[in-house]
């Protein structure tokens, strides 16, 4: 593309991935969930062009780019331009203050590995628009439009906490998101001598297939026979176990499963807000291992490459808890592990999977980092 000659951004936007401690698939179940920023991330480069309405955007990650009119923006064929353009029609529904900018996009980010680099991308797009076009927008106005451009560009119906991760993080801390209120707390986490490694199974899920989509709709189900008895009961996040046993007998095994995964997923995610301030690190771990019992067999959406590392995480005395993070079907596993113990971990790690599936492993330290900001 010609403006990627001699170019000089204006500003640079670094758009951070995400971690989830705890609570998975509670976020679009209206729940708790307990995220943070990682330092991974992805850089946005912007430049105001000149023009009223002509934009150019260029991914260096998969070396290629696109130019857009902002009077004519619809959906594309090429699935990672819909993250752009969602962008930008859920802005353009908000204020028409964007005009022409060039844009480049560079990621350390893993894509499709459970770490939001759909979040971070959709985001950090938002955020830099919102500064050089002085738009008056609010985080959390860029946190939302970002999720509704997602679920009507992309196809994806994902909850708020990856996008709510990736803009609010505080370094040190993990967020305690109530998804349905949208109240949220900073909670400090400090681990050490453990340190949070993520090894990559390399396996990449794609949240907009169609299971992402299926599990909504399955807990959509188990709330409609819950909520015969219980007219209250807005959504999983008001249910508890016994009101769940009351319904079992009208609901299929599958969405009984899904449900009681949530219910429980759910109350892992305040008992490790407890266990965080108790400093009860071995408690962290054991809620991490309930997490992934349940990821894998109540709520499906593990792989044999997960669930292999998971397993194998637990030979380890020096590992406490492992677990799948992110939407499912792959990505990274979140391992604690003390920090003498590290290296020989990930290499047996690494030598264990590469036999297993012939695969190379990434091992990586992640450390509770900060959200959107202009660098
Ligand atoms: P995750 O959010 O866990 O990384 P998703 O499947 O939700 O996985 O999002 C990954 C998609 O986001 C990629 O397939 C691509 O379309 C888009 N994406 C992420 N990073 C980049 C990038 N650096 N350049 C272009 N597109 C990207
Ligand atoms: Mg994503």
């Amino acid at each position: 593309m010609q403006f990627l000659e001699n170019f000089k951004p204006e500003l640079v936007i670094s758009s951070p991935g995400r971690i989830n401690l705890i609570g998975e698939h509670t976020d679009y179940n209206m729940g708790y969930v307990l995220p943070t920023a990682i330092e991974n991330n992805i850089t946005f480069s912007f430049k105001k062009n000149g023009s009223d309405d002509q934009c150019n955007v260029y991914s260096k990650t998969y070396d290629t780019g696109f130019e857009i009119d902002l009077n004519k923006i619809a959906v594309s064929k090429i699935e990672w331009e819909n993250y752009i353009l969602g962008v930008l029609n859920e802005i353009s529904k908000r204020t028409d203050k964007v005009r022409g900018f060039d844009c480049i996009v560079e990621s350390n980010l893993p894509t499709g590995s459970g770490l939001s680099s759909s979040a971070a991308l959709e985001c950090g797009l938002a955020f830099g628009l919102n500064e050089i076009f002085e738009l008056g927008l609010s985080k959390l106005e860029m946190v939302q439009l970002s999720q509704t451009a997602e679920h009507t560009y992309v196809g994806t119906q994902c909850g708020i906490m990856d996008q709510f991760a990736s803009v609010m993080s505080e370094a040190g801390n993990v967020i305690l998101l109530d998804c349905r209120s949208l109240e949220y707390k900073h909670i400090p986490i400090d681990l050490h001598p453990y340190k949070i490694i993520l090894l990559n199974t390399k396996v990449s899920h794609n949240l907009a297939s169609s299971e992402y989509n299926t599990r909504k709709q399955e807990c959509e189900q188990g709330v409609a026979i819950i909520q015969k008895k219980n007219p209250n009961v807005k959504s999983l996040r008001d249910v508890d176990e016994e009101m769940l046993l009351a319904a079992k007998e009208e609901m299929s095994p599958v969405v009984y499963n899904r449900c009681s995964f949530i219910v429980k997923e759910n109350d892992r995610v305040l008992e490790m807000v407890e266990a965080l301030k108790q400093n009860d690190l071995e408690e962290v771990g054991q809620i991490l291992y309930k997490a992934h019992d349940g990821i894998s067999k109540e709520y499906e959406v593990s792989c044999p490459e997960s669930d292999f590392l998971v397993d194998f995480s637990k030979d380890n005395a020096q590992v406490l808890g492992a677990r799948q993070t992110g939407g499912g079907f792959g990505g990274c596993t979140l391992n604690i592990v003390h920090e003498s113990a590290v290296e020989d971990f990930t290499s047996a790690a690494t030598k264990a999977y590469k036999d297993e599936f012939d695969i190379t492993l990434e091992a990586f330290e992640v450390r509770p980092s900060g959200g959107t900001t202009a660098i």
